[in-house]
């Protein structure tokens, strides 16, 4: 079975990964409309603005949609089921698609209080995942 699918590092993004390398959750913040930016970019979005600056986000977020995946994932997941995909809306109001961890899945609802958490896959690559925040 071949490995995992490893994401590739575009230049632009490289601030986005070293930042998870050190355990922190950085996103783009546009300097002109002050817009927060999730995916890495080149330009902001919505005033096409090259400005963009890097913050870091508080890493706390909640769950806007997910699906907990049971069977039938593609093959080089089959280890890892059941596993949960999910968007989840930072406080700073971009989305990301990532992976929720150490849930209950009862517990598992939309809007649920998460914060962010690091799985490292290699020395260049540490995925943020998220994981419930107690209420
Ligand atoms: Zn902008």
């Amino acid at each position: 079975m071949p490995d995992k699918p490893i994401p590739p590092v575009d230049s632009w993004a490289e601030p986005f990964w070293a930042g998870a390398r050190e355990r922190r959750l950085v996103i783009q913040k546009c300097a002109d409309c002050e817009k927060h930016v999730f995916y890495p970019r080149l330009s902001c979005p919505f005033c096409f603005s090259d400005r963009l600056d890097w913050i870091e986000a508080s890493g706390r977020g909640t769950i806007y949609s997910y699906t907990l995946v049971q069977n039938n994932p593609p093959s080089t997941f089959a280890q890892d089921v059941p596993f949960v995909i999910a968007i989840v809306e930072l406080e700073e109001g971009v989305r990301m698609m990532t992976n929720i961890v150490d849930y209950d899945p009862e517990a598992l609802r939309c809007e649920m209080p998460v914060e962010v958490t690091f799985e490292p896959l290699s020395d260049e690559i540490t995925l943020p995942q998220f994981r419930p925040l107690a209420e």
